[in-house]
């Protein structure tokens, strides 16, 4: 018989959501309106502080999606974006009719290349238009080189959306990730740290943009006692019934964090000695990781990441290639990339491995006992 499978980052209940759900029966809010809503807001603006106005929506990619509509991104806009990252953080570009650029990674983070994100303006320069919109990701976690970035964007004056979709609790120099755009943004799907099943938050620097965020995700209906509509709007709202299970979920967060750093130590300590396979890590001190996945990089003529993955699948146990990134895709094979490549290079050789905050010491024993079976 098999063992029970080992997934790769599946949802972690706390234990209180089911109360918070069941305020939401007993009160009859099951709609996208409740003290479920606002409280989830409330205390996603007490935790990041910051200057941070929530607004709790439908998914991260819709908070991307307003992000850019509150920047004014229009039809033929260039909106600079990393290249390694999940779709979703580029599909609401082409939703607006504007043309994405990607970016490169650098390999400290694998985030944002600074040097590659100021060819990119300079690119857009040239053709005539200056980007409206540099989209930044902190992938797996990790943060991106924040200062140098802020920096660019402060050069060129182009604001920021921060991708911070995976990196919920994450800090550059002590502050948290979410807090460093113009607009940011986090998901609460299914496989992230904390979640609402479904699910995610625009963080705008200011009341009124939150209220306008609020404004646009429900149809842009105006207020008036009739339905009264003059912009297009869309259905993004998050219901109250989801907005239970995150409140549920940020009281046993900071657990989270915790549980999912003390698996990078279990990597870290797992593989210190392994030449052919090296583990993602905080590059310094500046930053400080969710270690929402932990990722390896494969070196030299070692097996094959194909090879890994099959050996791990034989014993139920889920692992997952990288990002493929955008540039690399059919969908957006048409479009500017600036760099050379790195994450490309980090797309070949790199695979994550489980990373769920419920990770028991049995599942570590049994990942351990494979990667060492890999050796021989
Ligand atoms: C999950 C994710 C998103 C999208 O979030 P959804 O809530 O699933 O829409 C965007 N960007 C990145 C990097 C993600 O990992």
């Amino acid at each position: 018989m098999k063992e029970d499978k080992i997934w790769l980052s599946p949802p972690h209940m706390g234990g209180t959501e089911l109360k918070y759900i069941h305020n939401a029966f007993d009160t009859n809010w099951i709609s996208p309106y409740g003290s479920n809503i606002d409280e989830f807001e409330k205390g996603l603006e007490n935790y990041l502080g910051n200057n941070s106005f929530v607004t709790a929506l439908s998914s991260g990619t819709a908070a991307i999606h307003l992000a850019l509509q509150l920047l004014n991104v229009e039809e033929g806009d260039f909106v600079i974006c990393q290249s390694f990252t999940f779709v979703a953080t580029a599909n609401p570009i082409l939703y607006l009719k504007a043309i994405p650029v990607f970016v490169d990674s650098e390999e400290s983070t694998w985030n944002l290349c600074p040097n590659a994100v100021e060819d990119a303006v300079k690119y857009c320069l040239k053709q005539g238009k200056k980007p409206k919109a540099i989209i930044a990701v902190s992938l797996y976690g990790m943060p991106f080189m924040v200062d140098e970035i802020v920096e660019v964007s402060k050069k060129y004056d182009i604001p920021i959306v921060e991708d911070s979709a995976e990196a919920l609790g994450s800090r550059y120099k002590g502050q948290l990730c979410g807090t460093f755009g113009d607009f940011s943004i986090i998901s609460f799907n299914g496989n992230k740290i904390i979640t609402t099943s479904g699910g995610g938050i625009l963080i705008s620097r200011k009341e009124s943009q939150k209220g306008r965020a609020a404004y646009l995700s429900g149809h842009a209906k105006e207020d008036k006692d009739y339905y009264s509509h003059s912009e297009l709007g869309y259905n993004y709202k998050m219901s109250n019934i989801s907005a239970g299970i995150g409140r549920g979920q940020l009281e046993v967060l900071e657990e989270r964090i915790k549980q999912r750093r003390e698996n990078h130590d279990f990597y870290h300590h797992l593989l210190k000695e392994f030449e052919d396979i090296e583990l993602f890590c905080e590059p310094d001190e500046s930053f400080f990781s969710n270690y929402w996945l932990n990722t390896i990089i494969i070196k030299g003529e070692f097996l094959s990441k194909e090879r890994i993955r099959a050996i791990f699948f034989e014993s139920n146990i889920e692992t997952r290639y990288l990002w493929k990134p955008m540039h690399l895709q059919d969908l957006y094979k048409d479009y500017k990339f600036i760099g050379n490549n790195t994450c490309g290079i980090l797309f070949d050789k790199g695979l994550c491995l489980p990373s769920g905050s419920g990770l028991t010491d049995d599942c570590k024993n049994r990942i351990a006992e494979m990667i060492y079976n890999l050796k021989s």
